[in-house]
């Protein structure tokens, strides 16, 4: 296969990505330790760092899928059968000494080709990714919604399992001057071993809700946490609206159109990522019923329950 050149101004290429090894980290998540020949180049944001997963499938193999910087044309206009489907995911660790970096997915059974290829994959499989490459010449590769505002003091974070990677990311590069409280909802208690170590100031907080539907102990759970992080409820002086999540993704980042925050200093910061429906709940409560300004915090409900990836 030929490596195409890379333009220094493409911040995500595409590559092939070969599975080198699976490890069971818990009952919900298997880690991918992908490798390949340009996997050297995969820039190490750590953060939130999405970036894009191509499958496999078996009318949808991965030879017909182009390589180069015009790939997402191309890829939309393969045949339905023949179009690799394409999910989001996080950038869980980058080793480029070792051409190596790691993907936490969380398993949810058949219904999905990431979740279906997930349960099945053996090491040597391979699979195209999107990545953010160390080759482009910008400053900020996008892709990356944890952009707090400088000077902050006081972060909440809110997950389900889906952002837990992302959650794990950002606990690594938490802020130095901040403390906060994480709260992350898990289908099992065992999941929590997904999860990095938190540095002193954060206080993690796993709760696992077992059959139940995902967002029934995050909501209340991140309601309490809120209690302490904030300051006294002021409610909202500003006219609230809610986001029609049948219609649209609920996806609410306070960041210019060059990922810059959009207060340039405050004291706190909110960060919520999961299924839409509690993180809609959540943002009504924050913004809404707490007061707090709809620029310090980030929303993102990006999966909805009973639907594909849109
Ligand atoms: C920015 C971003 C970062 C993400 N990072 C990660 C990550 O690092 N690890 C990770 O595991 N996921 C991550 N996700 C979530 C992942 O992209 C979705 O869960 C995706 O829908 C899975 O694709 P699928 O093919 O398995 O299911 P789809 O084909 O998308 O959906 C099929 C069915 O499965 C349901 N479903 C989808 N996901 C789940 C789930 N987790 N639990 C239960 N039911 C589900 C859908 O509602 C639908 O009914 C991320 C999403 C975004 C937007």
């Amino acid at each position: 296969m030929i490596t195409p050149t890379r333009s220094p101004q493409v911040a995500f290429v595409p590559m092939r990505a070969q599975v080198a090894r699976i490890h069971e980290v818990s009952p919900t998540f298997r880690r991918f330790t992908l490798t390949g020949p340009e996997i050297a180049t995969v820039a190490d944001n750590r953060l939130d760092q999405r970036f894009k997963i191509l499958f496999p499938t078996p009318t949808a193999g991965l030879d017909a899928m182009p390589l180069d910087d015009e790939w997402y044309a191309a890829w939309r206009e393969l045949d339905n059968d023949a179009r690799p489907p394409m999910r989001t995911y996080t950038v869980r660790e980058v080793r480029s000494e070792s051409a190596e970096f790691d993907v936490d997915i969380a398993v949810h059974g058949r219904l999905g080709p990431a979740s279906s290829w997930a349960l099945d994959a053996r090491p040597g499989d391979e699979i195209v990714v999107c990545v953010p490459h160390t080759g482009f010449a910008g400053d900020f590769h996008g892709g990356i919604d944890f952009r707090p505002p400088a000077g902050v003091e006081r972060i909440l974070i809110a997950a389900d399992e889906t952002a837990l990677p992302a959650v794990s990311g950002i606990l690594e590069r938490f802020p130095a001057s901040a403390t906060g409280i994480a709260v992350i909802e898990v289908p099992h208690a065992d999941d929590a071993a997904a999860l990095a170590v938190p540095p002193p100031g954060v206080e993690v907080r796993v709760v696992a809700r077992g059959q139940d539907p995902t967002g029934t102990l995050l909501v209340p759970a991140v309601q309490q946490a809120a209690e302490t992080v904030l300051a006294p409820s002021t409610g909202s002086t500003e006219a609230f609206e809610d986001i029609d999540i049948e219609a649209g993704i609920l996806w609410d980042v306070p960041t210019d159109a060059a990922g810059n925050p959009l207060l340039e200093r405050g004291p706190f910061y909110a960060w919520l990522a999961g299924e839409a429906s509690p993180i809609k709940q959540l943002r009504r409560h924050l913004v809404r019923d707490r007061g707090v300004d709809r620029r310090s915090v980030a929303f993102m409900g990006y999966w909805r329950a009973g639907r594909p990836e849109m």
